[in-house]
């Protein structure tokens, strides 16, 4: 890391740092996305975008934003919320633990700091699931604070412009983009300019075919003199996803209700709620009612095959064989009968809305 951070020096002595931040900066101005999190400077609403964006495109995030911010407006009003009014309106996002790490930060905020969210490096950093990208976003767009806000896409644009070669999949490549980040960023506006690098990334310098003819930013670019747009970023490709066959159960009583389930509190979709789920390595389509009267004491009788439903996570693949089912009983321990009007109050995630859009069209 030492050799890359000394030819990060040398690659300064021929860099225009001014003049690539005001063509940088300039073009954000003119050229910015106006978006809802842009409205202010408020550091709740930076923070939940920011949250929310993480793994998820900015058009998918936008109304999302929008209906969680009428629904807690305020730190004040997340931190008192009920945990799962919050999944529920994170609901189809994914990655739920982002939004129970920002409720359990902002509960912090709201006792520990009396409802402002921290302005320095130390206090922002120790908040649950606020790590160096959010906490320099924050910084920098919402206090003015000259911190690198280094993820994928600005490593993207500065393994471009610098001719970084460093293997960005590596989490000690961030080391060296934050350092070249601290070199670059405007004392004046940082919030422009983390900003304007991630729009760079975002409209222009993007991973596939980037639009070098109309870049703000080609005449400092290394890689567009080299003709090596197209070979940068060095990224190693990452574990191959497991692909995991599960059985699922849509079982219906004699009132026309459904069995959902709540997941466990730690781990993947951690405390959403489901349809019963059977690992197919383990449990055969014979041998499904003989387990779920074990796991669930209750006698069903399986009906038809509905469509199978196949789901991919960042680590593994759900594919997922559905099944229909009556049962006579009406009440389970592990787990809860509820109307098809009702089971909209329940957060399930992604998956599991597509085994009830085979059963339930919502109005
Ligand atoms: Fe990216 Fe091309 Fe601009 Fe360089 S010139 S920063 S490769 S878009």
């Amino acid at each position: 890391m030492n050799l890359q951070l000394d030819d990060l020096h040398v690659k300064f002595q021929h860099f225009s740092i001014d003049l690539f931040q005001n063509d940088l900066i300039n073009w954000f101005q003119q050229e910015k996305r106006s978006l809802p999190w842009r409205e202010n400077r408020d550091p709740y609403r930076i923070w939940v975008s920011e949250i929310m964006l993480q793994q998820t495109k900015v058009d998918t995030v936008i109304p999302y934003f929008h209906r969680f911010m009428e629904r807690f407006p305020t730190i004040q009003a997340l931190a008192k919320a009920d945990e799962q009014d919050v999944l529920k309106a994170w609901e189809g996002l994914g990655y739920y633990s982002r939004a129970r790490n920002l409720q359990t930060a902002v509960r912090e905020v709201a006792q520990a700091y009396g409802g402002k969210v921290p302005d320095n490096v130390d206090e922002l950093g120790k908040l649950k699931g606020v790590g160096p990208y959010t906490k320099g976003a924050i910084l920098s767009i919402a206090y003015g604070i000259p911190q690198p806000a280094v993820d994928g896409n600005v490593m993207r644009v500065l393994s471009r412009i610098l001719l970084i070669t460093e293997d960005i999949a590596k989490p000690k490549a961030r080391k060296i983009f934050e350092a070249a980040v601290e070199e670059l960023i405007s004392r004046e506006d940082p919030s422009s300019f983390n900003q304007g690098l991630m729009e760079l990334g975002a409209l222009i310098c993007t991973p596939k075919k980037p639009a070098c003819m109309l870049c703000p930013v080609q005449e400092h670019c290394a890689a567009f003199q080299q003709g090596l747009q197209e070979e940068l970023p060095i990224k190693s490709k990452g574990k191959k996803q497991k692909t995991m066959p599960y059985l699922s159960v849509i079982v219906e009583n004699a009132q026309g209700e459904v069995l959902i389930e709540k997941r466990p509190e730690e781990g993947l979709l951690a405390n959403l709620w489901q349809f019963p789920m059977a690992d197919a390595a383990e449990v055969s389509v014979e041998q499904l009612a003989y387990w779920f009267k074990l796991e669930y004491g209750i006698q069903i009788e399986l009906g038809e095959t509905l469509q199978p439903v196949r789901h991919v996570f960042s680590h593994i693949i759900w594919e997922i064989i559905v099944l229909h089912a009556k049962t006579a009983d009406a009440t389970t321990e592990q787990g809860r009968f509820v109307s098809l009007s009702d089971i909209n109050d329940y957060p399930l995630p992604v998956p599991h809305q597509k085994l009830l859009q085979q059963i339930h069209v919502p109005e």
